[in-house]
């Protein structure tokens, strides 16, 4: 039987970093707390993941860093900034990648190979600078056609040795997995759409679905979805904003247990997304 793959990761980023809250919020509030808990609640159930990082907190989340490093996880690049890509130059990704790689490298002392991009808003041309400054895979590719956020990535020259996971000359994509439900593309990997949309009567069922023939699954959260502390209402941002900020958030846990709990009955095996581009031989 082929192996069937799991990544939990989360993108460590602050809770102000949204992209509806930027520069509204308020700095010096974090919930970054949730960055531990979720450390926490994988090694309770024993489960590896990787951590893509955004290099300007790193100096603040040291310690969490190195937590997640000792018991085991992998830590990758989440950028310098928040900024979307695609809203910077070539020039300025460029620097603002290989400056973020470099801090990230210095603090755990090892070689950072993974980079997922903002927002999921990356295009071919910056794709090309992400392998330029010496990363080995992505996890950026989001097919959410008309998502006002995320960009376009042309995999039709990879090759596809596992579902989902696709390959080219050193480089290797993880997409996200998303699935139709009314003519519209869901993607089932993702916090906010698992805490925003129904749990038991729209994305359980659509994430069960999904297994039953997948060969990888890639859940992607953030500290604030773990946070104990209450997200603080942000200015001149509209109630539904605020509303969709906050709704579920006490509920994240509960979802990520029973996802476990689903992907371990699919027989999926949980790991960083460095051991499995090792395991499946794309990075020698
Ligand atoms: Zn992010």
């Amino acid at each position: 039987m082929k192996n069937k793959y799991a990544i939990l990761s989360m993108d460590v980023e602050d809770w102000y970093h949204l992209y509806y809250f930027l520069d509204k919020a308020d700095k010096s509030y974090s919930m970054l707390d949730g960055f531990t808990s979720y450390i926490d609640l994988l090694n309770k159930h024993n489960v590896k993941t990787t951590f893509f990082v955004l290099s300007e907190l790193a100096d603040i989340a040291k310690d969490q860093i190195l937590y997640a490093v000792s018991c085991g996880h992998e830590i990758a690049c989440h950028g310098k900034t928040h900024i979307r890509p695609l809203d910077l130059s070539l020039e300025e990704f460029e620097a603002q990648i290989t400056e973020a790689k470099a801090k990230l490298e210095d603090m755990i002392g090892k070689e950072i190979i993974g980079y997922r991009a903002p927002c999921y808003a990356i295009d071919d041309e910056r794709y090309k600078i992400v392998q330029k400054v010496g990363f080995k895979y992505g996890s950026s590719k989001m097919d959410v056609p008309g998502h006002p956020l995320y960009g376009k990535l042309d995999l039709s020259e990879f090759k596809q040795p596992v579902k989902g996971i696709y390959t080219k000359e050193g480089m290797t994509e993880f997409a996200l997995n998303t699935q139709k439900f009314c003519g519209k593309h869901i993607a089932i990997s993702g916090g906010g759409w698992i805490r925003l949309l129904p749990w038991n009567t729209l994305m359980k069922p659509l994430i069960k679905k999904y297994l039953k023939d997948a060969e990888s699954y890639i859940l992607y959260i953030h500290p604030f979805e773990l946070s104990k502390k209450m997200m603080p209402k942000v200015p001149d941002t509209s109630l539904l904003t605020n509303v969709r900020a906050r709704r579920d958030l006490g509920k994240m846990d509960g979802r990520i247990i029973e996802l476990i709990r689903l992907l371990r009955e699919a027989q999926f095996q949980f790991d960083t997304f460095a051991d499995i581009c090792y395991r499946i031989e794309a990075v020698k």
